[in-house]
């Protein structure tokens, strides 16, 4: 897995040309099945990836903290919001709550996260690829794919499918 998260960022430079055009087209006209399709591609390719071997998303990027979120982490900590927020979280650009640091803080040694049942919604979600309507976060996505080799297996697997239609 350490392999091949070093070459990730690079195997996903290589296709980013080939990746925006296909969803630029895929945006204009998305198959009426999308959603299923991506339903089938995200269980498939998760129940060959195992994320304990790779946490690649809690290393390098973290998820944003919703107020719905701050407050049940917090309530799990028995700290009032302030208090978790002072200790843990940072505005970013887009004022939004984020980690003051990554590696995430929750993430343990052996790659479990110690929050796991209060994390964050955006964590629950990543890498997205099961969400509906997966064409309008195609910007997002051209990102993930650099970050998650999950989710580069699976827009790799997408495109095949779908320009062979
Ligand atoms: S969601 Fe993607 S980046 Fe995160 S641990 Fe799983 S495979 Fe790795
Ligand atoms: S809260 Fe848990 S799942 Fe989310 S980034 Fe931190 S360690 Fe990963």
């Amino acid at each position: 897995m350490e392999e091949l998260l070093k070459q990730l960022p690079q195997k996903a430079k290589d296709k980013h040309n080939e990746s925006k055009k296909f969803f630029a087209k895929l945006k204009k006209k998305p198959p009426r099945n999308l959603d299923v399709v991506m339903q089938q591609l995200h269980e498939e390719e998760f129940q060959q990836t195992d994320c304990l071997k790779c946490a690649n998303c809690c290393k390098t990027t973290g998820p944003l903290f919703t107020d719905k979120d701050i407050e049940r982490i917090s309530k799990h900590f028995k700290m009032k919001p302030q208090q978790f927020i002072n200790t843990y979280l940072r505005i970013d650009e887009d004022k939004d709550y984020v980690l003051q640091s990554v590696p995430c803080t929750f993430l343990g040694a052996d790659n479990y996260c110690s929050i796991y049942d209060v994390r964050p919604k955006a964590c629950r979600e990543f890498p997205h690829t099961d969400r509906k309507k997966f064409q309008q976060i195609s910007n997002l996505t051209l990102k993930n794919v650099a970050i998650c080799p999950a989710a580069f297996n699976i827009v790799e697997r997408m495109k095949e499918l779908i320009e062979n239609r």
